[in-house]
């Protein structure tokens, strides 16, 4: 009785508090949906909580503004604000809560046009983080990637992430500027970050909410803002995100959110400008345009989830899809798996190793040629397929 009655109290105070502070949402089975200038917005009852806890922090959320910048947090559950004339760029922008690293923020993101990186030594990748700081954190510090405050410790590594850092968790916000730093750190120390998009970018620039933590709409309300203007191109996040790429060969791999399916490998066109249709595909909403269905339908790159577990993949059909891209292996997140392995003999390895839940997880490496996983306690283990 106590479990019912307590379901239904919590029921009652989400309705309670999204009632006073949005109005027009309206419930749909375990879904509070609303119409706003972006379309239908819906929230999971599920991973909407932090709707309810008063004194969170998010932030910051940075836009270029006239002579400078305009940074906002929500501090405590309270709007904090600061505007920062800049003379030269970049500036540093120090913390007031959230993110808790000072930041250093540059005048404009360029695009990443290298669509093929060669001759990379040593590697780590890992994808779907999906708002789980601290189990992010944990795990880049205790594979060496960064220390203890969050600074880039892996040289003149290389960094790939695979997208979906936007929805379900909490923590959102920070990882893009963890993830902002440690590409101009690594940078610095002759490295890289590839940051690339998953589904979930895209979603959400383009205001598809169904995903995203309650926390979030709450945050977006207090600032006055929409939670996808947090992200426009006036942003800081939003204009770096707007440069990033969809798809990346690094030496013999391809990087991809979701895969390449087979149908797919056919469509004849290079990795440039698939990135660059990719990108201009950003905030569309792809059932308004035909062409953009082979970019965001379940088959598309950033959704796909044939390689596993019997999907009917054949290995010729892998064969000619590696044969396209001039590569030995592809590289995947999107589909949660329970560690980071390797299928096909090794052809394709999965590195979305549920991070997204905040209990477990694991990098992928490579070094002196060999792939391996960093697992939490900062163990280098070898790719074993699941059963
Ligand atoms: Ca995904």
């Amino acid at each position: 009785m106590t479990s019912k009655r307590s379901r239904i109290t919590r029921r009652t105070l989400w309705a309670l508090a999204l009632a006073g502070a949005a109005g027009a949402y309206a419930f749909k089975d375990d879904v509070a949906v609303r119409h706003g200038p972006h379309g239908i917005e819906a929230v999971r009852l599920a991973d909407a909580e932090f709707a309810l806890v008063d004194t969170f922090d998010d932030g910051p959320h940075v836009r270029y503004v006239e002579g400078g910048i305009e940074a906002h947090w929500i501090c405590a559950g309270k709007p904090v604000v600061r505007r920062i004339k800049v003379a030269a760029w970049p500036v540093t922008l120090a913390p007031e809560c959230a993110y808790p690293h000072p930041l250093q923020i540059h005048a404009g993101a360029a695009v990443d046009g290298d669509d093929t990186v060669l001759g990379v030594r040593k590697l780590a990748a890992f994808s779907d983080p999906h708002g789980q700081y601290e189990l992010l954190m944990q795990l880049l510090a205790a594979n060496g990637v960064v220390d203890a405050d969050s600074n880039w410790r892996f040289g003149d590594g290389q960094l790939v992430v695979t997208g979906d850092v936007f929805d379900r968790g909490h923590r959102v916000t920070e990882i893009f500027w963890l993830l902002y730093s440690l590409e101009q750190q690594a940078r610095e120390a002759g490295g890289r970050v590839h940051f690339l998009l998953g589904n979930h970018e895209y979603m959400v620039l383009r205001g598809d909410l169904r995903y995203l933590n309650g926390k979030y709409p709450r945050a977006a309300r207090l600032l006055g803002r929409d939670y996808p203007d947090l992200y426009g191109n006036d942003s800081v996040i939003g204009r770096w995100l707007r440069g990033k790429r969809t798809l990346l060969r690094i030496d013999d791999a391809l990087f991809v959110h979701g895969g390449i399916a087979p149908d797919f490998a056919t469509a004849g066109i290079d990795l440039a400008e698939l990135n660059a249709r990719y990108r201009a595909s950003i905030g569309i909403d792809p059932n308004s345009d035909a062409a953009l269905a082979d970019l965001h339908d379940d088959a598309s790159p950033i959704w796909y989830r044939g390689y596993f577990h019997g999907a009917g993949l054949v290995e010729t059909e892998l064969d000619a899809i590696m044969q396209r891209f001039g590569v030995r292996q592809i590289v995947v997140g999107h589909t949660s798996l329970p560690a980071v392995a390797p299928w096909h003999q090794g052809r394709v390895i999965s590195i979305d190793s549920s991070i997204k839940k905040g209990v477990r997880g694991e990098l992928l490496f490579r070094e002196d040629g060999a792939w391996r996983r960093g697992t939490l306690a900062g163990e280098r283990l070898p790719l074993t397929p699941l059963e």
